[in-house]
């Protein structure tokens, strides 16, 4: 009998400036990778990550060096955790709880090479291996190393740190960890009443902000009444703007993301009067991205780790059910509907 694979391909564009909708997704049977090459695994996949920046991918240009285009008809990838069914490689053996930040198929067995893949440790992780998409993987990184290296957080001057989309992967992990790291007064800024008190009930954040029904300038002049020393920037838009009125002079922004764009037009400008801000109070605002710092990887995982099993870095997940559920996982995420991080579980190993 043969043996059943299924996959999800990008069967629609959603326009650049289009909001991405389930239809765009198409889930279908596929053949099973029964060759494996020398030097590949197959895998059984068990979680899928969705991710905001696969919003870029969906174009059929992405605007930029680092983001290929998804092809039409193709099998979407992104990050994933999977189970090794079979290894041609010697640092490999079936059984192997492995991940890969990047180009991992959405699909339920396929051959993936062993280069690029790295293996979990299951006692770090406490077999909660969704976690390597999210605090012990790239948002963790991206979190701590966004405010390790860019933020420069001075330990006990009681310093005002505002982030956006606060309550997702990254952002309710940043916010937790400008805490960890010394940090006098955490703000979040996030889109509904249920995430403002998740942050503030759950993660100790002084004080949270719901963008879609607050003043946002006048919540910010309440919750950070000495300006603000540090921003991390999820969004970007008009949100950020709120927030770059209020930094002081000498402060610095992490340009995380800017989700708020990614519909929009990813290359839009800020207007002129936030540069002038921004070069008049001397705002660091330089370009970070996380796999630029792949030396800090391993350092970072280990803090991580001890903090999570300490107790100290709270980790949260919204998990959707089932391969075929992919695309409404993305399409929800997109749309505010995750608190911490978005996973979608394909199966049990
Ligand atoms: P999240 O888990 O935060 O999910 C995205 C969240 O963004 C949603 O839950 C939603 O929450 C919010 N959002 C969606 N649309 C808007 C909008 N128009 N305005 C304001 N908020 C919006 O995702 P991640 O933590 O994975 O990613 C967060 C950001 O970090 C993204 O911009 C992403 O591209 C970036 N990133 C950057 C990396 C780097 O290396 N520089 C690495 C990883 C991520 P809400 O209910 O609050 O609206």
């Amino acid at each position: 009998m043969a043996l059943i694979n299924r996959r999800v391909i990008l069967c629609q564009r959603p326009g650049v400036k289009g909001k991405p909708t389930v239809d765009n997704f198409h889930t279908e049977d596929c053949e099973y990778p029964t060759d494996i090459e020398e030097g590949h695994l197959l895998v059984k996949t068990l979680f899928l990550s969705v991710d905001p920046y696969m919003r870029i991918c969906m174009n059929a240009d992405t605007g930029t060096q680092h983001l290929h285009p998804w092809k039409l008809g193709h099998t979407i990838s992104g990050g994933g955790v999977g189970i090794v069914t079979k290894s041609r490689c010697d640092m490999f053996v079936a059984g192997d709880i492995v991940y890969k930040d990047f180009n991992w198929p959405w699909q339920l067995h396929a051959s993936v090479p062993a280069a690029q893949t790295n293996k979990i440790d299951t006692s770090v992780t406490n077999n909660h291996h969704s976690l390597a998409l999210g605090a012990l993987g790239m948002p963790g990184l991206t979190s701590l190393i966004g405010i390790r290296e860019r933020a420069q957080l001075k330990a006990g001057t009681n310093q005002t740190f505002v982030v956006s989309a606060a309550a997702g992967a990254c952002g309710s992990l940043a916010g937790q960890i400008a805490r960890l790291d010394g940090c006098g007064t955490v703000v979040g800024i996030c889109g509904t009443e249920g995430k403002c008190r998740f942050l503030i009930d759950d993660l100790g954040f002084d004080a949270a902000i719901n963008y879609k029904t607050d003043d946002i300038a006048a919540r910010l002049r309440e919750c950070c009444p000495a300006g603000i020393d540090v921003y991390f920037d999820n969004v970007g838009g008009e949100i950020s703007n709120h927030v770059i009125r209020q930094m002081n002079d000498d402060s610095r922004i992490v340009p995380c993301g800017q989700i708020s764009q990614y519909s929009i037009d990813i290359r839009c400008p800020l207007e002129k009067s936030i540069r002038d801000i921004l070069k008049n109070r001397r705002i660091d605002r330089e370009v970070f991205a996380s796999y630029n710092y792949n030396s800090l990887f391993k350092e970072g995982i280990a803090q991580l780790a001890k903090w999570v099993q300490e107790g100290k870095l709270k980790t949260r997940e919204t998990v959707v059910e089932g391969l075929e559920n992919c695309g409404a996982a993305f399409v929800g995420m997109m749309n505010g509907n995750n608190i911490g991080k978005q996973v979608v579980h394909v199966a049990n190993p």
